[in-house]
């Protein structure tokens, strides 16, 4: 049987399940590459179909699949990148209001949001479009479609830009809704300080009366037992009352350590999305996008420059732009703006070194440093000590009897495989190559 026919078997299947739009939005541009007795490669057009299939369609692709191959268990999907979006598309998708005057912004008193985070000015690419969609379903559908929202990615992809637009959305659409937002790090001290004054109560009280409550890095949570527990008792509430709460947080929930089970499956029991690293083509639409806003250019050649050489998140990709636009004020040449950027690329590499690998994966794995760097060969070690070997060669560039000597006076060519082996991991497990962005952005960031 043809990939053709194949697939043409399996599109018949689905189009009985679903609705038309439906159907044509998440089948639409998608064909199997490739087949073999008990895998399928599908190509899909964007990263957001590819959640889709994967998070919702799954088991019936699966089901249909095995008609024809009865060996079949695995899916691999791969984005396509013939249909990916040139920055004018992006832009177009962009409802644009530059019109008004440039003003500061004040966080709001009573709900805690500031202003300036909106939709409008938050770039949609492939990179952020499945969590972008999810918080615009919550804004649609209060409480009625995904309860929790989770979004999680590394810092400075838009997490609190995103959470903040759903509330500004929220209180422009529906003056009499209740909106909160809070990040994580002052929703625990006013917990603490509420049980010190004996107001608990009081305090759960007041937060259940909210019709959206919104906690930025609730990673935070991690480790503090009774506001996990205060928490817990406000997200029941809450929920039971028609309530929605958004978090957000820099990893998903099975990796947020010292978090109770009841939380976590709370967590994992609404909608997660993560927000990934956005493309050239994407970084040099959200530069665009905040130049417009600004209302100043820059030439070409410097937006490229910035696009091609912050490539890490967004913070820092406006911190160049920032710094390049007083500089063009200044009227400095392209190449004495380049030169001066250059400085600010060094700089995070400059910061990381081989402790702090070792710490951020023996962090991110929840395993001890001293045994991830030790001798002994524990199954639970393996895998986040082949991590750590091939960061070292990655991020620092060290040799392979170098990195040998650090972890564990091992051979070279056990580095060697253990770099291979994570390489290989990389180009197939979606979810691992996440988790190393994840560890990435920390590294870079902290
Ligand atoms: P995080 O909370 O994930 O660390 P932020 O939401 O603080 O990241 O984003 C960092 C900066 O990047 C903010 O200035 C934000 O406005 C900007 N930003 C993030 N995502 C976008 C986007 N999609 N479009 C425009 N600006 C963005
Ligand atoms: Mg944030």
């Amino acid at each position: 049987m043809t990939n053709t026919q194949l697939w043409q078997s399996v599109l018949a299947e689905m189009e009985l399940k679903l609705s038309k739009p439906s159907f044509i939005t998440w089948f639409k541009d998608t064909k199997i590459l490739k087949q073999s007795e008990n895998e399928v490669i599908i190509s899909v057009p964007n990263t957001f179909v590819r959640e889709w299939l994967k998070n919702k369609f799954q088991k019936e692709i699966l089901e249909a699949l095995k008609v024809f191959l009865p060996k079949i268990n695995k899916i691999k999907y791969v984005v396509s990148k013939q249909h990916s979006f040139t920055p004018k598309e992006l832009l177009s998708a962009q409802k644009k209001d530059f019109s008004q005057p440039k003003i500061e912004f004040f966080q709001n008193q009573k709900t805690g949001l500031n202003p300036k985070y909106t939709f409008k000015n938050f770039v949609v690419g492939d990179f952020n479009r499945l969590a972008h969609a999810c918080a615009f379903a919550i804004v649609k559908k209060l409480a009625k479609t995904y309860n929790p929202l989770f979004i999680y990615s590394g810092v400075g992809l838009g997490k609190t830009h995103l959470l903040e637009a759903i509330g500004n959305e929220i209180v422009n659409r529906h003056n009499k809704k209740a909106v909160k937002y809070i990040p994580c790090p002052d929703f625990t001290s006013k917990v603490i300080a509420a049980i010190r004054d004996q107001k608990i109560e009081k305090f759960v009280s007041q937060y259940n009366r909210f019709d959206i409550l919104i906690i930025d890095d609730i990673e935070f949570l991690s480790g503090k037992e009774r506001t996990q527990e205060v928490f817990f008792r406000i997200f029941n509430n809450l929920t039971e009352n028609k309530g929605q709460i958004v978090l957000s947080s820099d990893r998903p929930p099975r990796v947020i350590e010292a978090l109770e089970e009841r939380l976590r499956s709370r967590f994992e029991g609404g909608m997660i999305a993560d927000i990934g690293v956005p493309s050239f083509e994407e970084r040099v639409a959200i530069l665009e996008q905040k130049l417009e806003e600004k209302g100043v250019g820059l030439p070409q050649e410097i937006i490229d420059f910035i696009a091609q050489n912050f490539r890490r998140n967004i913070r820092d990709l406006e911190g160049a732009l920032n710094r390049a636009i007083v500089l063009f004020e200044y009227q400095k040449s392209s190449e004495e703006i380049k030169n001066n950027l250059k400085q600010l690329v060094e700089v995070p590499k400059r910061g990381i070194s081989a402790e702090k690998i070792i710490s951020q994966v023996s962090d991110f794995y929840n395993v001890n440093k001293k045994d991830l760097i030790s001798k002994s060969r524990k199954k639970e070690l393996v895998f986040p000590r082949q991590v750590t070997m091939y960061l070292l060669r990655k991020e620092l560039n060290l040799s392979l009897p170098s990195i040998g000597v650090k972890i564990g006076n091992r051979d070279h060519t056990t580095v060697m495989y253990g770099c291979e082996k994570i390489e290989e991991k990389l180009k197939k497990d979606e979810d691992f190559f996440k988790d190393l962005e994840i560890i990435k952005e920390k590294l870079y960031s902290l």
